[in-house]
């Protein structure tokens, strides 16, 4: 997609560029957030994942210096990051500019140098709620960087180059989704990704009648980073005594076998990850044949081994499922889960797009009633990957 940035009336980034750098900038690169629909926790069991782009997206307005200085406003933070590319690029300070260093150092190891440059960098991506607001800046860049450089990686070599920014420059070692979904997305479309191959599958979400409500909890427990250890060793506890190289590898039915030679607890999370891949699979084709209430099933299935089996849900997220189901059917609530890691974060909801604000309201008003925190509530249809604008 080529335009130009007078195109861009809406782009504050390219606004704000001006303002700050007295020109306007030579590229403007976007990248979405995202929600998973379904596949939690499967990931790192070489599962499958089915998340969706959001419209919510983050934007960079850049042109490039004379010299090595790279200079960043981040008009989401109002933070400014200024340091050197040199040679070999490493992490430093301020944090977050490591998600736009982590990229860069991947640029320079594929011999693809980056000169200095300015940029303002805008969101609209709710940071760290787990809608990847980190996927979204790194994937920005590195479009950003590919017009740079007059180079295209290809989005699984992008994708990947933009994983191993996160591991090595932020210290979070994240799966493939985030990247994956929001290089890759496209509007009106979800996509299944086998985190084994490496391979995404777009799945089309075509009834404009639908959308999904995303629910914020606000809130976070601290249990999240060491609680996600402890489950990862737990499935490879399980594929261990099963004799399969990843949980993926197993069927209920090698599960119920094995029973007796498994804790109990060890079975339990098995039976989440082997259920939730089968859920996964069954949502995308329910996404293809419209079977829209087994889907709406399907999420609350999800909800309730995440809660029951592999225990990462909470007291909040639990509420807001539970609200969304009394809604129901009739009121517009197709189906509701928690998603990401769990502890906190966000809950996603299905819903009919003409009761959307309806619903909206309730669960907001209810959740502040039940908990006295605030929510934060948003629709999304599935929005588009990663774009790049160049005012040539
Ligand atoms: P999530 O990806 O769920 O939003 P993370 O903790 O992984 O949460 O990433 C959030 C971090 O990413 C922020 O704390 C910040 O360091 C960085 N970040 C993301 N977007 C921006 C932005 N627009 N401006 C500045 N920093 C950002
Ligand atoms: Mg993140």
């Amino acid at each position: 997609m080529t335009t130009t940035v007078n195109d861009l009336t809406e782009s504050r980034a390219a606004r704000e560029f001006f303002k700050t750098f007295d020109s306007a900038p030579t590229w403007v690169a976007s990248a979405p957030g995202r929600v998973n629909l379904i596949g939690e926790h499967t990931d790192y069991n070489d599962g499958f994942v089915l998340p969706m782009a959001i419209e919510h997206r983050t934007t960079i307005a850049a042109s490039l210096t004379h010299d090595q200085i790279v200079t960043l406003h981040s008009l989401t933070t109002g933070d400014v990051a200024t340091f050197e590319i040199d040679d070999e690029l490493k992490p430093g300070q301020p944090e977050w500019s490591n998600y736009v260093r982590g990229v860069i150092a991947g640029f320079q190891k594929l011999k693809l140098p980056v000169k200095g440059f300015n940029a303002v960098i805008d969101s609209n991506v709710p940071l760290g709620s787990g809608l990847s607001s980190s996927a979204a800046l790194e994937v920005a860049t590195a479009s950003l960087l590919e017009a740079m450089t007059g180079s295209s990686l290809g989005p699984v070599n992008k994708a990947l180059l933009c994983q191993r920014a996160e591991h090595e420059f932020a210290g979070v070692p994240c799966g493939i989704m985030d990247q994956f979904i929001s290089t890759m997305g496209e509007k009106d479309h979800l996509l299944l990704i086998d985190c084994r191959s490496r391979q995404g599958e777009l799945v089309p979400f075509n009834d404009s009648t639908l959308e999904m409500l995303i629910i914020n909890t606000n809130v976070r427990h601290s249990l999240a980073d060491g609680e996600y250890g402890k489950r990862r060793a737990q499935c490879e506890a399980a594929a261990a005594t099963l004799n399969v190289t990843a949980l993926r590898d197993a069927t209920l039915a090698d599960l119920e076998a094995a029973k007796s030679k498994l804790d109990p607890l060890i079975y339990r999370r098995a039976r989440h990850v082997i259920g939730e891949n089968d859920r996964t699979l069954e949502a995308a084709h329910c996404l293809r044949a419209g079977q829209w209430e087994r889907l709406g099933t399907l999420m609350y299935e999800s909800h309730a081994s995440l809660r029951d089996d592999y225990e990462v849900s909470c007291e909040e997220l639990d509420l807001v499922v539970e609200l969304a189901s009394n809604i129901g059917l009739g009121g517009g609530v197709i189906g509701c889960r928690m998603t990401g890691g769990g502890f906190g974060g966000c809950a996603v909801a299905l819903v009919r797009a003409s009761e959307a604000q309806a619903i909206r309201k309730k669960i907001g008003e209810e959740y502040l009633a039940k908990t006295g925190k605030s929510a934060t509530l948003f629709l999304s249809r599935p929005g588009s990957g990663a774009a790049i604008i160049e005012n040539s």
